[in-house]
């Protein structure tokens, strides 16, 4: 039986571009969107092409009780996940001066809260497969070295690597390894349209932006099998950028 992969976020961007790339690699995959389900059915359409199976979800990682609901319900239903990417998340971008708790509050609650709101419910029905796993969690630059106007951003993708590198210590003897990647700065929709890319080009070693395809590659090197003894890392894939 094949294995499969759930994507969060996976209608627009790097989760898009890890979707097709994981199915590429012959992973079903449990598309995963909030508002964008006409685009999570065009990424549908790529993986039918590409000779893998789909199943498409659709609710918000912030909100704890029908994630549970929904996840549980759909591995009832089908089987338990191989692999896990806890791809979706936000910004909310401010100084920190005028940054109000609705912008701290909807960034922390979704991309610090959505680990626990996706993980928790899956880890023991992975655990029970008794077999290996794979947890891959998004994480930033901007966890990494902090970045200005993005204090709340920034403290949510710090608290994921440290969620991950503890979650990592409860899973390894059970196969299941838990990763972070941490992108640099990657052209999709997050990327706020006043960024100065221009000076910020000359900070980046490389010259440029990122492509989600750059990322995902670094997805599919961690879901395989031959990654089975590289846990609680963080791999940047950010054109030398820190
Ligand atoms: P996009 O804005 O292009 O896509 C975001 C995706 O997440 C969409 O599929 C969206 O669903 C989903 N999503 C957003 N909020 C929620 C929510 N509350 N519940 C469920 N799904 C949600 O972002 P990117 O592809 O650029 O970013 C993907 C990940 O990579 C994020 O975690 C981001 O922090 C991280 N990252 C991105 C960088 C970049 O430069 N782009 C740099 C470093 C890290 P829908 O389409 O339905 O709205």
């Amino acid at each position: 039986m094949s294995k499969w992969v759930l994507v969060t976020g996976s209608s627009r961007g790097i989760g898009r571009a890890i979707a097709i790339e994981l199915a590429k690699d012959g992973f079903n995959i449990v598309l995963h969107c909030r508002n964008r389900r006409d685009l999570a059915e065009v990424v549908a359409g790529e993986i039918t092409r590409l000779g893998c199976n789909y199943r498409i979800l659709q609710f918000d990682i912030s909100e704890r009780e029908s994630a549970k609901e929904i996840l549980l319900k759909d591995i009832e239903d089908n089987s338990c996940y191989y692999g896990i990417v806890c791809n979706a998340g936000v910004t909310s971008d401010n100084a920190f001066p005028a940054m109000s708790g609705k912008e701290w509050d909807s960034v922390i609650h979704t991309n610090l809260d959505g680990f626990y709101n996706i993980l928790q419910p899956l880890t023991m029905p992975m655990v029970r497969r008794r077999a290996p796993g794979r947890i891959v969690v998004m994480t930033s630059v901007s966890g990494l070295i902090g970045n200005r106007g993005q204090v709340n951003y920034s403290a949510s993708k710090a608290g994921l690597i440290g969620a991950s590198k503890a979650l990592a210590l409860e899973l390894a003897k059970r196969k299941i390894t838990v990763n972070c990647v941490s992108p640099g700065l990657i052209g999709t929709d997050l990327l706020s349209k006043d960024l100065p890319v221009g000076e910020i080009l000359k900070m980046i070693p490389a010259r440029r932006l990122g492509k989600p395809e750059e990322v995902a590659a670094a997805v599919s090197f961690l879901m395989h099998e031959r990654a089975e003894y590289i846990t609680r890392q963080v791999i940047s894939v950010n054109g030398g950028l820190c």
